[in-house]
């Protein structure tokens, strides 16, 4: 099990939005595209995962217990800011942090 399988801290952090191409039936979308119904419009050149700006946020497509064990619901059509989004963005241990879990070490 990879350390972010018993995390998820990013997904209960930090906003989430991308473009509405990456949507479901959009013309850049992963596989069958991020569900319409997962997000919400911002502005026609953006949407947002619901449950990302909320306050605590955690994406609606998140699974589990944060800090336990956790999946994402759409994995394989997850948008881009999560693809790349990993244990080497300089935020990841911010929003380990935030969600009270030990930060990992740098090398
Ligand atoms: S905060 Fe870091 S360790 Fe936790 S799931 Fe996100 S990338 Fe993985
Ligand atoms: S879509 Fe998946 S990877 Fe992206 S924030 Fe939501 S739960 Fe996390």
């Amino acid at each position: 099990m990879s350390v972010c399988q018993t995390c998820g801290a990013c997904c209960a952090s930090f906003r989430v939005d991308f473009h509405p191409v990456e949507l479901a039936g959009g013309a850049f979308a992963w596989g069958q595209g991020v569900p319409v119904e997962m997000t919400v419009p911002v502005t026609p050149a953006i949407v947002r995962l619901c449950g990302t700006d909320a306050s605590p946020p955690r994406c609606v497509a998140l699974a589990g217990e944060v800090g336990v064990a956790v999946s994402c619901s759409i994995y394989d059509v997850r948008p881009s800011p999560c693809r790349e989004f990993d244990v080497e963005h300089a935020a990841c241990n911010r929003a380990r942090q935030r969600c009270g879990l030990a930060e990992l070490p740098r090398s």
